[in-house]
């Protein structure tokens, strides 16, 4: 493989994080950069080097035509001081598909993941090592040719960010509000729904803002054509927990194929449940609760781990969960993946790469 290009920043004073992390908000010393090239050879060299802004030409295709994608995970101080990527290969896998559907060039993968530990491995000293807190990694790709033309550019930068990050829930693992919308949908069977593309979100945030002014933390989507079935929560994957089967809407191609999701059915698999991956009625969701058979309902990502729904609003109707204790199974959940990332529980499915 290709040697990368490293000008490290040498610091004059330790790293200090303030005690407050808003998530997002700080990022480190290092950022990895490469361009590619259509008309020289495609990619280029890998370089990592200090934490810059960019300059970019206004004309760059990315801001008019938004050919842009992007990952998410996190590197973990565990408790042996080992630093662990969780599953770091399948965000790789992802970042590709999305490029493939997006019409930008795709990453080697062993290029991609060699990029993610060594500038994690550069930037150590910014994971901090409180419970509950990590360092999120950011990869992306945007379009930088500058040109009006409607087509796929020819010109790319892939950069890898990293900012250290608080635990989701500071005031512990609380269940959150969730509105379903049927107002207005977010993706489309065959659109690029099931991808990690910059646009999705964009049309997501007039949902997510007017539940917010009606007191409720996420949106929960239905899907775009019959608005009958649930889809998944903002940036989460949804289960549905009924009395006898452990149910998530099938990957219907306008459904982001969550790593946590992947991860909790292996998991709920080997722990005996009935977990099915289909379609979801919401009406289907509500009889279940009016009959009793509804035990709880959580979300899945990699920011939050598990979050347990304590309420959700559908129109005039609202079920009402528990308030202030999550459900039971989204807690064993929460304490096994957490606690295989963070190295309390034995990585027994091979889902942890060390940095070093
Ligand atoms: C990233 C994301 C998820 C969760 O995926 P993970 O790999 O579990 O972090 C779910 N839905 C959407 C829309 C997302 O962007």
């Amino acid at each position: 493989m290709e040697d990368f290009i490293i000008e490290k920043v040498e610091r004059k004073s330790k790293v200090e994080l303030p005690e407050n992390l808003v998530f997002g908000k700080i990022f480190t010393d290092h950022i990895f950069e490469m361009d590619y090239d259509e008309s020289n050879g495609g990619w280029q060299k890998p370089t990592i080097k200090k934490f810059h802004d960019l300059s970019i030409s206004p004309a760059a295709m990315v801001f008019h035509y938004g050919q842009a994608i992007f990952e998410g995970l996190k590197a973990y101080k565990q408790v042996n001081g080992k630093i662990a990527l969780f599953r770091p290969e399948e965000n790789v896998k992802r970042l590709n598909r999305s490029a493939r559907r997006l019409c930008i060039p795709e990453v080697e993968p062993e290029l991609a993941l060699k990029a993610i530990k060594e500038l994690v491995r550069i930037d150590k000293d910014w994971i901090p090592s409180k419970p509950g807190y990590s360092l999120y990694i950011r990869p992306f790709i945007i379009a930088t040719e500058p040109c009006f033309g409607v087509r796929a550019s020819n010109n790319y930068k892939f950069m890898i960010i990293l900012s250290p990050v608080g635990p989701y829930y500071p005031e512990g693992f609380l269940p959150v509000p969730i509105m379903v919308t049927d107002k207005y949908v977010r993706a489309v069977r065959k659109g690029t729904g099931d991808c990690k593309a910059a646009g999705n979100y964009a049309a997501g945030l007039l949902a997510q803002s007017e539940a917010k002014d009606e007191g409720y933390s996420q949106v929960l989507w239905l899907d775009a054509i019959e608005q009958n079935y649930i889809e998944e929560v903002g940036a989460m994957n949804i289960f549905v927990r009924f009395k006898d089967e452990v149910a998530t809407p099938m990957l219907s191609g306008s459904i982001l194929p969550g790593i946590t999701r992947m991860s909790v059915i292996q998991l709920l698999k080997d722990w005996g449940y009935n977990v099915t991956e289909r379609l979801i009625s919401i009406h289907e969701v509500i009889d279940a609760y009016n009959n009793g058979k509804l035990l709880e309902i959580f979300g899945t990502g990699t920011a939050a781990v598990i979050s347990s729904v304590s309420r959700l609003k559908y129109n005039d109707k609202i079920l009402q969960f528990n308030d202030t204790k999550p459900g039971e199974l989204a807690t064993k959940l929460y304490e096994e993946l957490t606690g295989i990332q963070y190295g309390k529980i034995e990585d027994r499915y091979g889902w942890i790469t060390y940095v070093d």
